[in-house]
């Protein structure tokens, strides 16, 4: 480290980011400019000043510093309008104002506005840097923790991409040879072998589904942004989800009905989350029925918001698992239950999801009778996207 003329280490004056400790000072006062810049400089910052809001603001987005002392009183743009605006092109700049007539009324108001600190004026030169020092302090561990914030990002996401390709990948091939052998060797094998090798394909598609689920869950939690105004058309999806999942409905010998009203419209949401909802909802309500048993669904609008229910006539819901129903990996133990594959995560993403699009769901149960599903979801208005685009 090298050392610079006022005696300071060179990391001392880039707080150990690399980058020269930069700040602004605005004040209409020319004297008080001076003695800021010469303190500062002396302890080593890289010192700005300007005697106006506006060419400082100017400034402020070509040079990002760190750190900006603005006065309160000033004619033209006073410190508070400077720090507003400096918020909108600088949200990360650490603000503090210096003012001749602090009152903790002031003080509130800077502060609201987004200032960090305070110094009332007339202040030493230790005050000065005192306060400097600190609001470098404070950016710097801003810094730092947006940087670690990034990291973690990054990370979950590589931890993402490692489980859908190194794990899927080979259990689908796995499944694929599974498929073949079964279908391909049928004098080859012996009934045993044959319940193996269907059970090997059963473990599978386990392991495949709570993949499935648990990749679905970590986009969820790591709040994939709806796009701002998007919308999807409830009863598409209603109808494509009932389509899907005809074939298990078939199988499993349970009746599917709708009866979605044509002036439910759209939805606030993007077609994978919604969707998510719907065929989660759906695949449970035949997943736990009986034979001969029905879903309806059933989707209205009331008032600005849609209601979308999936009600069956299956197993129901015992009381005592009501309240960890919507829990990450929660199942309830039944002999009901025992036989019906699942991972316990699809009602915890329809939980987050519709809290996420700004809606909610409840349940309504009775065992041995059935279940019914509440869904409710900000409707999409007309009106509501036309004052969007005006503001
Ligand atoms: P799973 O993959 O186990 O179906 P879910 O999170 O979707 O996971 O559901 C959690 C539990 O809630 C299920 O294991 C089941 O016990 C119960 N459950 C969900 N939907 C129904 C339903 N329609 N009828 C009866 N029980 C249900």
């Amino acid at each position: 480290m090298t050392e610079s003329p006022a005696g300071l280490t060179a990391d001392h004056q880039t707080g150990g980011t690399g980058r020269p400790r930069r700040v602004f000072v605005i004040d209409d006062d020319d004297i008080m400019l001076l003695s800021c810049r010469r303190i500062l400089e002396k302890a080593g910052y890289d010192v700005e000043t300007f005697n106006n809001g506006v060419d400082g603001i100017q400034r402020i987005q070509e040079q990002r510093p760190e750190l900006l002392l603005v006065d309160l009183k000033m004619p033209e743009l006073d410190g508070l309008q400077v720090i507003e605006r400096v918020r909108t092109v600088d949200p990360d700049v650490v603000i503090a104002v210096i003012t001749g007539y602090a009152t903790i009324s002031t003080a509130v108001d800077a502060m609201k506005a987004g200032a960090y600190d305070f110094l009332p004026k007339p202040f030493t030169p230790d005050e000065l840097r005192l306060i400097v020092n600190r609001g470098h302090e404070r950016w710097r561990l801003a810094m730092e923790s947006e940087r670690l914030r990034r990291e973690k990002e990054e990370a979950e996401r590589r931890f993402l991409t490692f489980v859908s390709h190194q794990l899927k990948s080979p259990l689908v091939a796995a499944k694929q040879y599974l498929d073949v052998l079964l279908f391909t060797s049928t004098g080859e094998m012996t009934p045993r072998m044959r319940e193996w090798l269907s059970r090997a394909q059963t473990r599978l598609d386990e392991m495949l589904s709570l993949i499935h689920d648990w990749l679905a869950l970590s986009r969820v939690e790591r709040g994939t942004p709806v796009e701002a105004g998007a919308a999807v058309d409830l009863a598409g999806l209603i109808a494509a989800a009932v389509e899907a999942s005809a074939m298990q409905a078939r199988a499993a010998g349970v009746t599917v009905t709708t009866d979605v009203k044509p002036e439910v419209g759209a939805v606030r949401g993007d077609e994978v989350s919604v969707g998510t909802i719907v065929s989660n909802l759906l695949n449970n309500a035949i997943k736990y029925n009986r034979v001969g048993g029905t879903v309806t669904i059933r989707a209205a609008r009331d008032g600005t918001t849609a209601v979308f229910e999936v009600a069956d006539t299956g197993i129901g819901i015992p009381e005592h698992a009501l309240p960890q129903l919507f829990s990450e990996f929660y199942r309830v133990k039944s002999e009901r239950t025992r036989d019906i594959p699942g991972t316990g995560l699809g009602l915890a993403i329809c939980r987050r999801i519709a809290t996420d699009l700004g809606g909610s769901i409840d349940v309504c149960t009775r065992v041995d009778e059935g279940t019914t599903f509440v869904v409710r979801l900000p409707a999409e208005t007309p009106g509501a996207r036309q004052g969007e685009s005006a503001g």
